[in-house]
């Protein structure tokens, strides 16, 4: 089987109603933060089920939801070493210090009894990742989370419609934020959102997100402004545009229809590949969780960077999902307790293209040429 075009990774997939109402917006001429905003937070919160905030991107999204929480300057938060550096970024922007921690080597979630060891008096906050879009054990994160008197804001980039025993991830527990960046589960072009039910937050979060400017939220979801105001903190230009949410609005609208998708072609993957003696697969179970990558451990010594290479060979694009953030300079120290599990595991992970315009028969081709590359 010969392919003439590339299976990207990962892409967006836009319809035409998404193009039909960025071109209501333009018409409008109202491009900023207004009535598009308000109606797009008004279906999150229904899709929620509580109270969610529109924001600029996600890493917006989780520096304001650790800003909300008084986190700063002297605080520790717990995070995997094995996410996206916006994840990393978003603590160090409040001057807190990110503490990297080892993750599961099942879900490649974050590994609670390593976490406990890097407990502190100046730990603040345990922000669990839901790595490709499995939560891990997140309810022994939470009573965890209790027993230390901890806020957990929940990276919940890679989840957007994943559920939980049963529960939407982001319609219980503490915060969580999501990216609706253009490869993620629904897409604003950028984007993200915070979701909770802490009123204090949502009250900060409207404010911080706006330059501090008090109460200017309420003005802009009716396309006014304020021109008298106070402002007593800091805050940020982080707001979302109405030619984002105009997008977003659409896009939510599509969940069903690409939560399936996401899962039927995770599962032809699992299928194809569950018995390969060189293959370790996520333990994910897809009836619940809606993935966002699709990655595999490579097994018995294979060297992950040929495989991708005979993969590209075959036009077919895959990544590396991520370098772990305590290799990196800016968060490099010393560490007392080695992270076995994400040393050994990085250099295995390989990320295989998933995105909802891909069908059962790229599965099967990248499945193929994938094995073939590991018999070699
Ligand atoms: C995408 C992503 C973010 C940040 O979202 P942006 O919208 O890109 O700012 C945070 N954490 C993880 C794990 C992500 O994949």
């Amino acid at each position: 089987m010969k392919r003439e075009s590339l299976i990207r990774l990962s892409k967006s997939s836009i319809g035409a109603d998404e193009k039909r109402a960025v071109m209501g917006v333009l018409d409008r001429e109202y491009l900023g933060m207004g009535v598009e905003v308000q109606n797009f937070e008004k279906a999150l919160t229904e899709f929620f089920g509580r109270p969610a905030l529109c924001v600029v991107n996600g890493t917006a999204a989780l520096h304001l939801a650790l800003q909300a929480c008084g986190i700063g300057r002297g605080d520790e938060v717990l995070v995997q070493s094995l996410t996206y550096v916006a994840s990393f970024q978003a603590i160090s922007a409040t001057g807190a210090v990110p503490i990297p921690c080892d993750i599961d080597p099942l879900s490649l979630t974050l590994y609670l009894q390593d976490a406990e060891k890097r407990l502190t008096p100046r730990t603040k906050a345990i922000m669990p990742v839901h790595y490709s879009g499995g939560v891990g054990e997140l309810d022994q994160i939470y009573s965890f989370a209790r027993t230390h008197g901890l806020r957990v804001i929940e990276d919940a980039a890679h989840a957007f419609g994943t559920t939980y025993k049963g529960k939407r991830v982001g319609g219980f527990g503490d915060i969580a934020c999501f990216s609706f960046d253009g490869i993620k589960n629904i897409t604003s072009g950028e984007g993200g959102c915070v979701v909770t039910s802490d009123p204090d937050v949502i009250r900060a979060i409207q404010d911080a997100r706006l330059l501090g400017v008090e109460n200017d939220t309420v003005m802009r979801y009716s396309d006014q402004r304020s021109w008298t105001f106070d402002v007593s903190r800091q805050g940020w230009r982080y707001h979302m545009s109405n030619i984002m949410a105009a997008i977003g609005i659409e896009q939510l609208k599509r969940i069903s229809e690409f939560a399936l998708k996401r899962k039927l072609l995770a599962q032809a993957y699992d299928k194809h590949l569950r018995e390969n003696p060189n293959i370790k697969l996520l333990n994910h179970d897809y009836s619940s969780v809606v993935p966002h990558i699709f990655v595999v451990e490579i097994l018995n010594g294979l060297d992950r960077d040929l495989i991708r290479q005979a993969l590209a060979d075959k036009l077919i694009q895959t990544g590396i999902h991520y370098p772990p953030n305590h290799m990196l300079s800016l968060y490099s120290e010393p560490v007392l307790h080695p992270l076995l599990f994400t040393d050994s595991l990085y250099p295995r992970l390989l990320s295989l293209p998933l995105h909802v315009d891909m069908d059962l028969s790229d599965v099967s081709y990248i499945c193929s040429e994938l094995i073939d590359a590991l018999s070699r």
